[in-house]
């Protein structure tokens, strides 16, 4: 694929084995969760139900697979859909449902819930798993939901996924709002309670609220540079720079419609026309950007996204064969497959 000499794909496969992979986020709860209901619509049937612990030929993660791609730490999201009416419920749900089948598996994966924990999960040769929420919809507006969350494992929130909710516009729904009152109180209690704040899928608004706000490193778990693709989710220069000026992180996703303009979701046709090369194009614009600290991997596999090089986890080993190629040294390797999300894990998640 990449054209390397057996001694560059010999490297390529050393750093691989020697980093401490991350990748912040995934949607695999929503395979996993047996219990209904289940939003769906005729274009979009459920997917098959799965468990962690068993390789399936449905979807893109599970710990075989895991394994297999060399990945140690993942970030999993709860992603309650703004189409449940009961969505603390919900979330509740998919924390009980995450946890047993963590429990089912606890030879080779645990919750970590702290910078600590990750390390010493990876250490004693197991997957660290981080509880993440996705959307702000299932706090319900009381901050007393977040502290909850936190005490039942969560560690991260995605403030909006599309859609505007009570903390402020998701780009699909972008009026030029900044964060509301209860927003910005939800940032400020993050920082207290050590949680990281990840602005994907926020509006640009209220990118420079969190900006102004936080008094520690955020997070895009899952953008990509929308000076190489359009699409609103997609993070401007200027906000790779102002995320980098606060320490943070921008994971850059698979999700092919965030790659290269004209894909959409929902496509496979479509989404035959992105490769490998066009993933790692947008690491080097960001990297020409903000330089190799400041940039990590998001698939967002299981949510919807992955194209034909990178269509499950087991893919990975592809990224460091690529970053090879494309020139960069075995540490700058390091840091991008996880170095620099442990930084700010370190800081934050104390
Ligand atoms: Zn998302």
């Amino acid at each position: 694929m990449f054209n390397l000499t057996k001694q560059q794909q010999e490297r390529a496969k050393a750093i691989h084995e020697a980093s401490l992979i991350v990748d912040t986020h995934n949607d695999t709860i929503l395979h996993l969760i047996k219990a209904p209901p289940f939003i769906t619509t005729e274009t979009n049937p459920p997917a098959p139900r799965r468990s962690l612990g068993e390789r399936s030929e449905h979807g893109q993660i599970d710990i075989p697979r895991i394994q297999e791609g060399g990945v140690n730490c993942l970030l999993f999201a709860m992603y309650v859909s703004p189409l449940y009416s009961a969505r603390l419920r919900r979330l509740i749900q998919m924390l009980d449902a995450f946890h047993i089948e963590i429990e089912k598996n606890q030879d080779t994966i645990a919750v970590a819930t702290s910078y600590k924990e990750i390390m010493k999960t990876v250490k004693d040769g197991k997957i660290a798993a981080v509880i993440t929420i996705e959307g702000g919809e299932p706090l319900e507006g009381k901050i007393e939901s977040l502290r909850t969350a936190y005490r039942l494992g969560a560690r991260s929130l995605t403030l909006t996924h599309f859609p505007r909710n009570m903390l402020g516009d998701g780009s699909g729904a972008d009026s030029g709002s900044h964060l509301t009152d209860f927003g910005k109180q939800v940032v400020e209690e993050m920082n207290t309670l050590g949680m990281l704040v990840d602005i994907s899928h926020l509006n640009e608004t209220g990118f420079y609220d969190v900006i102004e706000i936080t008094k520690a490193p955020i997070l895009a778990t899952h953008s990509n540079c929308k000076a190489l693709c359009s699409h609103h989710r997609n993070l401007k220069d200027e906000q790779i720079k102002t995320l980098a000026e606060n320490g943070g992180v921008i994971n850059l996703s698979f999700c092919a419609g965030f790659i290269k303009d004209g894909i959409g979701f929902g496509d496979p046709e479509a989404v035959k026309r992105v490769t490998i090369q066009d993933w790692l194009d947008h690491l080097d614009h960001a990297i020409n950007l903000v330089g190799t600290s400041h940039v990590g991997i998001g698939s967002d596999l299981d949510g919807g996204c992955g194209f034909p090089d990178l269509n499950d986890v087991t893919r990975f080993p592809l990224l460091s064969e690529g970053m090879v190629a494309r020139g960069y040294t075995d540490q700058d390797i390091q840091k991008i497959l996880g170095g620099n999300n442990l930084r700010v894990f370190k800081k934050v998640l104390t």
